[in-house]
């Protein structure tokens, strides 16, 4: 158990975020009452206070009792343009100077006690390239690689590769505003649930049932909405899941049906087909049909014994034959994910997928780092075959280089909680295959209206500064009950 005293309490959650990258994850901490009620164990007190020198923000850590390490500061508070902020004033700037200061100085006394390699330095709950970019506005991109690797003690990598994703976006960023709109639909089902899930997808051969209310549901929150698309310049169509092609035939053909129908001027239209078992030659019919232009075909790895570790249900030879069903559909931008960190991998096996997936030459690779969340079944079967955060950090690194070198170019980015080695995901893509989906909602550049169970409406307000959501209940039952609800509460914000 790990103690935490801070005269910053509104700020608890993110001070917790900064000391639980250097704790083990099961570690739990609790919050002290009194600076002085502190037991035997790990104790970090912070204060935060103001004299007639100015404000003071101090740390200190003690293991049973004594003293480890203690680091006090006097920070000062300044806009963009060097002016002085009261911090006491209750606006949103105030607020977000408080937190840096105080996240900083927590990461900083962690650091001395138990020094560790953090690739991305301090950063927590934070956007990495959104922050990138916010600092390059300011005063240049120079300036921001500085703050970036001095301030957040970011690794010049990892700097580097939030610079050249901001570089590669920009074009994409330039092209939206306000009157633009992304959509977002979501089939929460799959053929079976893979060990490291933590969707809230369910799997169909239990649930035809539900399938069948939740679809008609769908249905009729869509067409409660249509009113509010003609507002818009529908930028792009995201069906994503769970694994939408799970769907039999004729629910698939519905679905895009009603959806191609509504937004006919999208500019880019994605289909998730994530498992390769669901794919067949009459559903690619289907998509294409429909004018989908963009599908996601994942391998996560092309080692059959770690497929089978990880409860993918399906072999490398199935992902083969989808992809190779797919490019003779005639798809020209399919994504492929694939994952570091399983269980038993080396990098040998990363370097195994990755030349056997070049085969087929996908537009799109997304990389991500094996991430155990709690409601996945890797969370409850503790897990002793996971390669550490050494191997996985070779990884990453290899993965990176074998994709530039193959054409490839980062293009957006994002970090999780409880990724291995506190690394990040990371979607690579030909010059000109980019995703606009991804950036728009990895960058919230563009506000978003998302539909089905687990959705997460947005609203930008650029003017000030400010992002308004509307959540759709998770729980698909309760979708199903409260689709009016849902309805609603966007039509309320758009
Ligand atoms: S394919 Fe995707 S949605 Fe389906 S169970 Fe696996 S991780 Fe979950």
């Amino acid at each position: 158990m790990f103690s935490l005293y801070t005269e910053t309490p509104s700020f608890f959650n993110d001070i917790c975020e900064e000391i639980r990258l250097f704790l083990p994850e099961e570690k739990r901490i609790i919050q002290l009452e009194h600076k002085n009620d502190m037991n035997a164990g790990e104790v970090l007190r912070h204060f935060f206070w103001q004299d007639e020198t100015g404000w003071h923000n101090r740390a200190e850590y003690y293991t049973a009792g004594s003293r480890s390490a203690a680091i006090e500061e006097q920070p000062e508070f300044t806009d963009d343009h060097g002016n002085t902020v009261d911090i006491t004033a209750p606006t949103l700037l105030a607020k977000k100077l408080k937190k840096h200061a105080v996240k900083q100085l927590i990461y900083r006394v962690m650091q001395e006690v138990c020094p560790k390699n953090m690739p991305w330095g301090s950063l927590t709950g934070i956007r990495p390239t959104k922050l990138f970019r916010e600092l390059s506005k300011q005063h240049g991109t120079e300036w921001a690689h500085r703050i970036f690797t001095e301030r957040y003690c970011v690794s010049e990598p990892k700097t580097q590769l939030a610079e050249t994703i901001c570089r590669v976006q920009e074009p994409f960023l330039k092209n939206s505003g306000t009157r633009d709109l992304d959509i977002y639909i979501g089939i929460p089902f799959c053929v079976s649930r893979c060990k490291y899930c933590s969707f809230i997808s369910r799997d169909l051969k239990f649930n035809e049932t539900i399938k069948d209310q939740y679809l008609p549901c769908l249905m009729h929150e869509l067409d409660g909405m249509e009113e509010v698309f003609p507002k818009y310049r529908i930028r792009s169509v995201y069906i994503g899941g769970g694994t939408p092609t799970a769907l039999n035939d004729h629910d698939l053909e519905t679905v895009l049906k009603k959806v191609s129908g509504l937004f006919p001027e999208r500019i880019e239209f994605t289909v998730e087909a994530g498992r390769p078992d669901t794919v067949t030659p009459e559903k690619l019919r289907i998509l294409k049909d429909y004018g989908v232009e963009r599908i996601s075909i994942n391998a996560q790895t092309t080692n059959d014994r770690t497929l089978e570790l990880i409860g993918r249900n399906h072999t490398s030879e199935e992902f083969r034959r989808a992809f190779s069903l797919a490019n003779k559909a005639g798809f020209k931008n399919i994504n492929t994910d694939i994952i570091l960190g399983l269980p038993c991998e080396t990098v040998r096996d990363v370097k195994k997928t990755l030349t056997d997936i070049m085969e087929f030459a996908p537009s799109n690779v997304t990389v991500h780092t094996l991430a155990i969340k709690q409601s996945s079944a890797f969370a409850e079967e503790r897990q002793n075959d996971l390669p550490g955060p050494g191997i996985v950090t070779e990884m990453v690194e290899f993965s990176q280089e074998f994709l530039f070198t193959a054409g490839y170019l980062p293009y957006y980015l994002y970090r999780q909680k409880y990724m291995s080695g506190n690394l990040e995901n990371v979607g690579f893509a030909k010059p000109g295959a980019e995703c606009i989906y991804n950036i728009d909602i990895m960058e919230e550049t563009v506000s978003n209206l998302a539909f089905g169970a687990g959705g997460i409406s947005k609203k930008l307000f650029p003017e000030q500064n400010l992002i308004k959501r509307a959540p759709n209940v998770k729980d698909l039952k309760n979708y199903i009950d409260r689709t009016d609800e849902m309805i609603r509460r966007k039509k309320e914000l758009f």
